[in-house]
């Protein structure tokens, strides 16, 4: 390792697995291979990165969780090297097809350096901006997050083989990027189907002692990089935000489950919205949203703590009206098993938010289920607008923002939908 880290007091104890090296990473080869079924290698020849344990026929060499392995073809062929995971259904993550290429310190540099160069050219590099610098496999970094919030950085490991590597990673990002610290934010569901050890509040460098500010759309926003969802912002739907605004001018707009008050405030400062009610079942939530309407100076935000459903059925029932009504959901299906409740459910707010739009009105409506696709989202709304009487105009289908590219490669990369619709 050539870049340092900032030696921190402040720095946690690091856990048993991580001061387990990966024994080949010096070598940056194979200390394994891992052969597949027949029949079972055309998407890896089509650099499709995850390898599901279904796939596999036998492991031939010694693999230990997070080791570099090659993986081989029935027809004894090599198709590409990642790195294994015996306890994950994800037993390979694919990271390069060039056999020649080594997976070490200077194979994670580019990976990252080209990351973050494109974010330059997305000019998303305002120093006083947030953006995601790393989106895993749309990055070919299967298993990193990295998102940079000012001067922080937040990195999620959602790969028990990346996370053997923080160490590895972060210093890169401290050579590349010198932030004053790097928080590490781990996702439940990683941990538990990765085999990933938990560790509370690891960080190198500077832990924020409190919120940290960022701008956005020439909005100030404090951000709680060590309770905040996801990694303390919603940074996919940035470009919607703005969006959204164009289409409020002068009217009363609902943002339900507003989180830290992203639509709401740019609805009320660049849209020119009438008023602005957020709602959001979380109390720390609204406190964040409300936090950030006085941070900006924004007074015609009202906020209620209700559960969305309830909320929606109770402002049908007292016919209220608004011009604008935004939907952005958490994931309601994190399997495809759980698609159909997944799509009643937006059923169900849909078809209240169309009730309550006055005619005319627009309707932003979201999905972050990477499960439920963009064509199974827009049937849903085909069953509202048949069985409500009211036409539904789609007038933009968007995704996420550019700095969380879809991985043509790899399509699960894609999992944002945001529909701007008209229903006259
Ligand atoms: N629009 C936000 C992000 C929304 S995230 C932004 O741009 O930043 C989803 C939000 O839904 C979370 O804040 C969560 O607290 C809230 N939520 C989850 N379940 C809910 C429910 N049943 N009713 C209301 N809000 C809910």
């Amino acid at each position: 390792m050539s870049a340092a880290v900032p030696d921190s007091p402040h720095n946690t104890s690091i856990s048993v697995a991580e001061t387990v090296q990966p024994r080949e990473m010096a070598a940056g080869f194979a200390s394994a291979q891992v052969l597949l079924k027949p029949r079972k290698a055309q998407p890896f020849f089509g650099r499709h990165p995850w390898v599901l344990d279904t796939a596999v026929a036998r492991i031939e060499g010694d693999a230990t969780d997070g080791d570099i392995v090659d993986l081989i073809s029935d027809k004894g062929r090599f198709i590409a090297r990642g790195l294994y995971n015996s306890r994950s259904r994800l037993r390979v993550r694919l990271y390069t097809w060039n056999h020649g290429e080594a997976l070490d310190e200077e194979f994670f540099r580019q990976r990252l350096e080209r990351a973050i160069e494109v974010r330059r050219e997305l000019r998303y590099d305002n120093p006083s901006g947030a953006c995601r610098l790393v989106f895993s496999e749309a990055d070919g970094l299967s298993g990193l997050v990295v998102d940079r919030y000012g001067e922080y950085l937040a990195v999620q490991a959602t790969a028990l083989a990346i996370s053997l590597r923080l160490d590895l990673f972060v210093s890169v990002l401290f050579d590349l990027m010198h932030p004053r610290g790097v928080v590490l934010r781990q996702e439940r569901g990683a941990v538990q189907m990765e085999g990933i050890s938990h560790e509370a509040d690891r960080h190198w460098g500077e832990l924020p002692t409190g919120p940290v500010f960022i701008e956005e759309h020439g909005l100030r926003y404090g951000i709680d990089l060590r309770e905040g969802h996801k990694t303390g912002f919603y940074l996919d739907q940035r470009e919607n935000r703005r969006i959204a605004a164009d289409y409020v001018h002068g009217r009363r707009v609902l943002d339900m489950f507003c989180y830290s008050g992203g639509f709401a405030l740019n609805a009320a400062r660049h849209g020119g919205a009438s008023e602005v009610l957020c709602v959001d079942s979380s109390d720390k939530a609204l406190s964040l949203a409300r936090a950030n309407a006085e941070l900006n100076g924004v007074a015609n935000l009202q906020f209620r703590a209700e559960d969305a459903f309830g909320a929606l059925q109770e402002s049908v029932q007292k016919r209220e009206k608004f011009g604008v009504v935004i939907l952005d959901p958490p994931k309601f299906a994190r399997s495809r098993a759980a698609v159909n409740d997944a799509l009643m459910a937006y059923h169900q707010i849909n078809r209240l938010a169309v009730s309550l739009l006055e005619p005319g009105g627009i309707l932003v409506t979201c999905s972050c289920s990477g499960h439920v696709l963009r064509e199974d989202f827009l049937h849903m709304l085909a069953g509202i607008a048949q069985r409500s009487g009211r036409e539904i105009q789609v007038l933009q289908q968007r995704g996420a923002s550019p700095d969380h590219p879809v991985s043509a490669t790899c399509l699960e990369s894609e999992y944002l939908k945001c529909f701007i619709c008209r229903v006259p």
